[in-house]
């Protein structure tokens, strides 16, 4: 026997143990039967099992990852509320101070003792009296009501920090659940992949769904990372989740309904789709389109990753956005439930 039939033996030996490894790793599963004499029917089934072990360490993590996100920007919203009663206050302040100025300053352009002291009659002199008090006591209450909304705002900070603290504990809970879940769903891979696969086969090459009902929009090697509102050029926020994958790699409708394809200066080669249940989802980026303006299926190729646009001369990506009627929510955690 050639040294290469050894080889190829041992690789044969090599293969079934990683089979058995497999299937033993996949007790819980009914259907010990090979992928491609399960009917879609069964392998759906097969499917829907690894999802449900998953989904409610997804789900936590998701509103684990939504409570932090809300209450940063709630954060935000109150710092900036607490600079704008700082600014208020400090206008206020100087009012008043400019005008205790005027009521001891004594000559003055604005003397308010000569204002006073030049009164023809005593009623006279009591009314400017009255009015100089009057303004003066404004004064004093607008310094104070900001000063009372600013302390209030503070505490309200101070408050929400708390909040972030505790929500940001429970995010690392969730997200250490969520990353055992994987942990277990990768050793299941072998058989989620060869069941992916079979559906993919079965049902006319069409990608399936996550599990949250979603197809995953790249078909291919990719990476990606959380990312939302991270700073990007000229002030803006990232609304959306790059995903990076070679240039050509398919893109998929993530749900059915209807795409319109179009080009602007930041995503270059761009697609809207409009999902049958209302919300919409904004792909950017692309080096081609599959075909033009069109109702799709769920699943359906619509173009190939690439780097137009902005990305012009870096890495190829998807950048993916998406939300009900366009307002954009963060993606990255419905993309992890897309897989
Ligand atoms: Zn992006």
């Amino acid at each position: 026997m050639t040294p290469v039939g050894r080889r190829s033996r041992r690789l044969v030996r090599t293969c079934f143990l990683a089979v058995c490894v497999a299937a033993a790793a996949l007790q819980p599963l009914a259907s010990p039967a090979p992928a491609a004499a399960a009917t879609v029917a069964q392998l759906r089934a097969q499917l829907a099992a690894l999802r449900a072990s998953a989904a409610p360490a997804g789900d936590a993590y998701e509103a684990a990852v939504t409570a932090v996100e809300n209450t940063q920007y709630r954060i935000k919203q109150t710092d900036a509320r607490i600079r704008t009663a700082t600014k208020k206050l400090t206008s206020a302040e100087a009012a008043l101070g400019s005008r205790a100025d005027a009521l001891y300053r004594e000559g003055g352009d604005l003397g308010v003792f000569e204002f006073i002291l030049g009164s023809a009659t005593w009623e006279d002199f009591v009314t400017r009296l009255d009015f100089i008090t009057l303004i003066a006591a404004r004064d004093a209450t607008l310094v104070k009501d900001v000063k009372d909304t600013r302390n209030a705002l503070q505490a309200d900070r101070v408050k929400l920090v708390a909040d972030a603290k505790v929500e940001k504990s429970e995010l690392a809970t969730a997200a250490k659940h969520y990353n055992a879940m994987q942990a277990q769903l990768s050793a299941k891979k072998s058989q989620y992949d060869r069941v992916l696969a079979a559906i993919a086969a079965q049902s006319g090459g069409s990608h399936p769904p996550g599990p949250n009902g979603l197809t995953f929009p790249v078909r291919g090697n990719h990476y990606y990372s959380n990312t939302w509102g991270a700073p990007r050029s000229g002030g803006r926020h990232h609304m959306g989740t790059d995903i990076m994958s070679p240039r050509g790699t398919p893109v998929v409708a993530v749900t059915s309904g209807t795409i319109r394809p179009h080009w602007n200066s930041l995503g270059g080669k761009s697609i809207t789709l409009t999902g049958n249940n209302g919300w919409v989802y904004y792909y950017a980026h692309l080096d081609r389109y599959a075909g033009g303006a069109r109702h799709v299926k769920q699943g359906e190729l619509i173009g190939y990753v690439g780097n137009t646009g902005n990305a012009s001369g870096g890495a190829c990506h998807v950048h993916f956005q998406m939300g009900p009627h366009g307002r954009w929510v963060n993606p990255y955690p419905y993309l992890r439930g897309m897989e």
